[in-house]
């Protein structure tokens, strides 16, 4: 197994296996508070913070403490876990008053979506009209 130190950790040919350690994944510094982040939730399985580029007024990502690559690697015993993602959101557009309006959330899956931080994550957006289909 290949291990590159990086933050994007996807195979750059077709067979290649590459591996991102918690020690060098983006996601599991910021859930560790070891890389700044304007962080709305922090609870013991569960981190919430802003995103650093947001796509709307209201741009959230919802990450799991537990480094889970992405949706393929979710294990059965994921279940719980994957839920209180979607719980955490839930609170946040509440609190963030975007419930009534409504909001989306995605979970971007692989290079094709365009995932570029290979760290499970919910983004959380709202607070304007979005379009659909999305691009
Ligand atoms: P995705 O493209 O679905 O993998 O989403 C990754 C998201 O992480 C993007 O929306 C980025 O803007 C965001 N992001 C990258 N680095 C940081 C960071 N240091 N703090 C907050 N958000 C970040």
């Amino acid at each position: 197994m290949m291990v590159r130190d990086d933050a994007r950790g996807f195979a750059s040919h077709p067979g290649e296996e590459v591996h991102v350690t918690a020690e060098s994944c983006l996601f599991c510094r910021i859930a560790a508070g070891e890389i700044p982040a304007n962080v709305v939730r922090s609870e013991e399985d569960v981190v919430a913070f802003r995103d650093i580029n947001p796509q709307a007024p209201l741009h959230v990502l919802v990450i799991p403490r537990r480094h889970i690559p992405s949706v393929p690697a979710l294990e059965a015993a994921d279940g719980a876990l994957v839920g209180r993602l979607f719980l955490v959101a839930r609170d946040i557009a509440r609190e963030e008053g975007v419930e009534e309006a409504g909001y989306r959330l995605v979970v971007n899956v692989g290079p094709a979506a365009g995932q570029s931080v290979p760290h499970l994550h919910l983004h959380v957006l709202g607070g304007r009209e979005l379009d659909w289909p999305p691009g």
